[in-house]
């Protein structure tokens, strides 16, 4: 059985009622079958109420981001320590943390080093810029992605990877199924590069960018995509909760 992973990050979205509404509406919807695993990525500060309102749900919860470091002078960040008892996954690498607070893949390594520590399991984002698909540097992007965020990490069972192109994100125009596909065998391909085949191959990769029910089935049935992290269509119970159903289906 191939179980997919479906993954909703909320970004900075919701109130704290809209959030107890909405996690409890998905709870109450989640199909019956199972199988998918269902991970929502709620802002940092829900987290508590969220856990709270999944309650005995096979929802699993996660944080959006993370600070690589357990304690100490850093004013506003919130470090593995503090997230791990309410929540078991980090998303690190997201493109919008990459473009807008400008982290590089080594930051985002001492990211996935310090929340494996941790036990946290890590959602790492990758994708390359319109500019780069258009200029032929898919490959290389997403390989130097690979290859330094994951320096010096040897184990990989704890770590997903999210191919999320960025011209893809939040845009509405998502990857059509060959795109998503060819991406995700370039970070298959990587991943075998710096590791042992059977590793590489036993790692889950979603595919993530303008993902939403009508584009869910044919994006999710392309050869080697194990899931999707889903941002905008996350937001919408109704949606959310119909791409869940069509992952439910897919054998
Ligand atoms: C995301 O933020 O990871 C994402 C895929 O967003 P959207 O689905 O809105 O494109």
């Amino acid at each position: 059985m191939n179980r997919k992973i479906i993954a909703g990050n909320w970004k900075m979205n919701t109130s704290l009622e809209e959030a107890r509404q909405l996690s409890k509406t998905i709870k109450e919807n989640v199909p019956t079958t199972t199988n998918t695993e269902i991970i929502l990525f709620p802002p940092f500060i829900y987290l508590p109420a969220v856990a709270n309102e999944l309650k005995g749900s096979r929802i699993k919860l996660g944080a959006q981001n993370i600070f690589p470091d357990n304690q100490g002078a850093f004013t506003g960040e919130i470090s593995p320590k503090m997230i791990k008892d309410f929540c078991e996954f980090t998303i690190v690498g997201h493109s919008e943390r990459r473009s807008l607070f400008n982290e590089s893949n080594h930051f985002i390594n001492q990211k996935i080093i310090a929340s494996l520590e941790n036990n946290l399991k890590v959602i790492l984002c990758v994708g390359e810029t319109f500019e780069q698909k258009n200029n032929g540097l898919t490959t290389q992007t997403l390989t130097n992605q690979i290859e330094e965020s994951l320096m010096e990490i040897h184990d990989f069972k704890n770590i997903t990877i999210a191919y999320e192109p960025v011209w893809a994100i939040g845009t509405g125009v998502s990857a059509t199924p060959d795109d998503c596909r060819a991406g995700i065998e370039i970070v298959r391909r990587a991943l075998k590069n710096i590791s042992d085949f059977t590793s590489a191959d036993s790692m889950q990769i979603l595919y993530g960018g303008s993902m939403n029910s009508k584009n869910t089935t044919s994006l999710l049935t392309q050869n080697g995509v194990n899931g999707g992290l889903i941002g905008g269509a996350s937001l919408k119970a109704q949606d959310f909760i119909d791409i869940i159903k069509q992952a439910e289906q897919i054998k």
